[in-house]
């Protein structure tokens, strides 16, 4: 995880612990760069994000399954790959709504380029 005060890439974890009688994990991270602290907390996303297909069934949105299919679209195209990443592990919180139809996705990944 990278450090929110100085960007370095590299945190290291100095202490974990469970929190909310075990439904959350805490994490205390310090930066190798600069040595400053902050924490983290991992919890079960309870209410994924739902696609709809056009056949009409439904799955769980996967930000990687979104940025394969990017990084297929785009192969020919001058497009930076670290833009696709930003967009794709973004995308659940760009989102309003529980559920969205994968040509919405498709109109928002054209929307990108
Ligand atoms: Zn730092």
């Amino acid at each position: 995880m990278k450090c929110p005060y100085c960007g370095a890439l590299e945190t290291r974890v100095v202490d974990t612990r469970p929190v909310d009688g075990g439904l959350a994990i805490r994490r205390r991270r310090e930066c190798v760069q600069c040595g400053r602290r902050f924490t983290t907390y991992e919890r079960p996303q309870l209410e994924p994000l739902m696609v709809k297909k056009r056949s009409g069934k439904r799955e769980a949105f996967d930000p990687d399954k979104l940025l394969r299919g990017l990084m297929l679209a785009c192969e020919k195209r001058p497009v930076d790959p670290e833009r696709l990443k930003r967009f794709a592990y973004t995308f659940e919180d760009q989102v309003a709504g529980p559920e969205i139809t994968s040509e919405e996705i498709r109109a928002l990944e054209e929307g990108e380029e």
